[in-house]
């Protein structure tokens, strides 16, 4: 399928081919592409394998039901989910967004229901900020990272680091802007808590990968390195 940068690619993850082929066509009758999963560990595999940009998912499937699927998800993307589902008790609303779906729509819907909740999940998650250096995507506002698509867990301190590093990206910080911007004006400490800290994040953030972002300038302090 011809995608263009102007044609969103959804994933519809739905065991009910009829409901999935009609929702597929209103959909690229929209001028969205489309791709289709009929189970949940397929659906799961293809939104880790392939760069979507929103997940319609059905609650009710065979094997690894939706809301599986959606924790499965969230553990390496941050993708717009829409939960499908004709469940609409508040108790497990709440599961679907605890789950981490960014929102649910209740079997039967109206087209242009699901179009409308599928167009505001896609200007939302285009307006969240985000911070991107090489392969490496930073949510500060969710204070997640993720890099090759996988998401790096970091403690508060190290978030903090990397994300100034990354604000600072191809520029040279010396440890005193690190300490000043990441431990405040009123750190007592030893200075190097900063290469400590630097050699952290390095653990998490470059050593499992084979191009290291993060390099040392003797002398001068650090930079993040788109290249
Ligand atoms: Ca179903």
């Amino acid at each position: 399928m011809e995608r263009t940068s102007a044609s969103p690619l959804i994933l519809i993850v739905e065991d009910e081919r009829r409901i999935a082929r009609l929702i597929e066509l209103e959909l690229v009758h929209e001028g969205f592409s489309v791709m289709l999963a009929g189970d949940g560990i397929t659906g799961e595999r293809m939104a880790r394998e392939q760069e979507v940009d929103l997940i319609l998912l059905d609650w009710m499937l065979p094997g690894m039901d939706g809301i599986a699927v959606c924790q499965a998800i969230r553990k390496k993307k941050n993708v717009p989910i829409i939960l499908l589902t004709a469940k609409d008790t508040t108790s497990d609303k709440v599961a679907g967004l605890d789950a981490g779906a960014d929102d649910y729509i209740t079997k039967p819907f109206e087209t242009e229901e699901l179009l409308a909740r599928i167009r505001a999940a896609l200007r939302k998650g285009r307006h969240r900020e985000e911070l991107r250096i090489a392969d490496l995507l930073i949510f500060p506002e969710e204070r997640r990272a993720f890099r090759a698509q996988q998401e790096v867990e970091l403690t508060t301190r190290e978030f903090d680091l990397l994300h100034f590093l990354a604000k600072n990206v191809d520029k040279v910080v010396s440890r005193d802007a690190i300490l000043e911007t990441v431990w405040g004006y009123d750190f007592e400490g030893e200075t190097n808590v900063v290469d400590v800290y630097i050699r952290y994040v390095r653990l998490k953030v470059d050593e499992p990968f084979t191009t290291p972002l993060i390099h040392t300038i003797r002398g001068v302090g650090y930079v993040l390195r788109s290249s």
